[in-house]
């Protein structure tokens, strides 16, 4: 009798265009599909209740799609090897399918289940499926991992792509009954508190009808004008979607570059970001100490003065500078913000309040529904100016100047800051009359730019002396 095979699902939480699972279906007449839920409890320094709603909704989706097809989603809970092992014994099957993680964590766990799967005589098969190039694939002429994006992304580009494969459509009979599944995790599984933010609607169907969305509604067509623009939707929203794989990266790349609406500027500005987020990926991959220390070596150790107390006003929206409450209150109320304003309040959190760049990374990782290690540590270190490729530490961005350009009439700051609706638009841009709040209970500018701008270049250049 032909043993199962089993597809432990990762960050791939799809049918659809899913390279492991594909080839898990191809080997065998029964897969076993599962997932193991993490089994930390109450506090995590670096996730919360949104993007673990977000993961519930996609597991529920997932339950759903395989049921339809036959086939029974298995959960587990706790660590990978002790679960799979576990799982492998009991159903045993020949061989473990999966698709690779490319950060740290992952890698490592990678590293212990293919150890088990040699200790227990099982094939094990890793694939490649979250990035359309791996960190190793990407690499200078002599061979070293880039540290600028520029070249990097010229040698992508050119690189030819993998394309897609199409749905899955049969697994074989679900599991035997004897096979033992948790039920569907609920925030109660992490002992976490209700998602009160207004994230977006989690699983496949919901990732596959935004593409639809960004593509044919002309927002991908107007995306090299407007992307920079945080008011109403002129970016794909599909960030949740790439973390959790409810979408493949091979056919967002198929599907915008076929499109016969969109104008090939901004399909080309638009795959350009997809690099960034590969190349974010490659430089943890490559430099795993920037999860703690600056990427660059000048400014490992730099000194970070900012207070609890600056940090909290801050990470609740009351800086008194409308832009980043904007920006910090989207945060809070949907797990997600627009680039331009992450850009913004992270510059703002370490050039204007002297702030650790740390805080500000672990602070977006607990509520972002998009929250990537990589993505968000590359984020942080660019805008604090200590990263691969980052702003220089001495262009620091006026976040006055920023709001003006970005937002003229103030749309996007009177929706996520609604105290401010009444004020007339050009006000919203610039330090108001010393005591003169913009509106009342909105506080005043909690610093002056353009003194915390000479300090913070101070701080830099006296830490760059002290080095030499
Ligand atoms: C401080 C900071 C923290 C960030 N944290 C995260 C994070 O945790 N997770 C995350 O996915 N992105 C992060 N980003 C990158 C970027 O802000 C988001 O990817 C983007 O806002 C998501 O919206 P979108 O899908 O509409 O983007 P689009 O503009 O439609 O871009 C398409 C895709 O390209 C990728 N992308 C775009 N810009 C970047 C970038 N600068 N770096 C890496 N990938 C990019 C994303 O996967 C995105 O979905 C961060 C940026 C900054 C400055």
């Amino acid at each position: 009798m032909p043993r199962p095979v089993i597809h432990w699902f990762r960050r791939d939480l799809r049918l659809t265009d899913n390279t492991a699972l594909h080839h898990a279906a191809q080997s065998a007449p029964q897969i076993i599909p599962v997932y193991i839920l993490s089994d930390w409890q109450q506090h995590h320094g670096w996730t919360g209740p949104n993007r673990q709603q977000f993961l519930c909704g996609c597991l529920e989706s997932l339950a759903k799609n395989l049921t339809t097809l036959g086939s029974r989603l298995i959960l587990r809970s706790g660590s990978a090897e002790v679960e799979l092992e576990r799982l492998l014994r009991e159903t045993d099957a020949e061989a473990l399918y999966f698709n690779r993680d490319y950060d740290p964590f992952g890698r490592a766990m990678e590293a212990r289940v293919q150890a088990l799967c040699t200790r227990l005589g099982i094939a094990c098969h890793a694939y490649q499926d979250s990035v359309l190039h791996e960190p190793g694939e990407v690499l200078t002429g002599s061979a070293q991992p880039y540290r600028v994006f520029t070249p990097y992304s010229k040698n992508w580009l050119n690189l030819p792509k993998p394309a897609p494969q199409g749905r899955t459509a049969t697994l074989g009979p679900a599991a035997a009954e004897k096979i033992k599944s948790l039920p569907l995790p609920t925030l109660a599984h992490w002992q976490l508190p209700a998602c009160t933010a207004d994230i977006p609607t989690p699983g496949e169907r919901a990732a596959r009808d935004r593409l639809k969305r960004f593509i044919d509604t002309g927002i991908l067509h107007g995306y090299a004008q407007q992307r920079n623009l945080p008011a109403g939707q002129t970016t794909s929203l599909l960030s949740q979607d790439l973390r959790f794989g409810l979408l493949s990266i091979r056919e967002i790349y198929q599907r915008c570059r076929a499109s016969t609406t969109a104008a090939q500027t901004s399909i080309d500005t638009y795959i350009k970001e997809l690099a960034w987020r590969e190349f974010y990926f490659a430089i943890l991959w490559h430099y795993p100490h920037v999860f703690q220390q600056e990427f660059a070596p000048d400014w490992q150790g730099l000194p970070w003065p900012g207070t609890e107390s600056e940090f909290q006003r801050w990470a609740t929206g009351t800086t008194g500078f409308p832009i980043v409450d904007a920006g910090m209150r989207q945060l809070l109320a949907t797990g997600l913000m627009h680039n331009r304003l992450r850009m913004i309040t992270a510059m703002f959190l370490t050039k204007d309040l002297h702030c650790d760049w740390r805080l500000g990374e672990s602070h977006f990782m607990r509520h972002l529904v998009d929250g990537e290690n990589a993505s968000n540590n590359g984020g942080w270190q660019w805008s604090a100016g200590t990263g691969a490729d980052a702003a220089p530490y001495f262009r620091i961005q006026n976040p006055w100047l920023q709001s003006v350009r970005f937002d003229p009439e103030g749309v996007y700051i009177k929706q996520w800051v609604p105290e401010l609706k009444s004020v007339p638009a050009e006000l919203l841009h610039k330090p108001p009359a010393p005591g003169l709040p913009l509106t009342k209970g909105y506080p005043l500018p909690m610093v002056d730019h353009h003194e915390e701008r000479d300090r913070c270049l101070a701080i830099f250049a006296k830490h760059k002396a002290e080095r030499r």
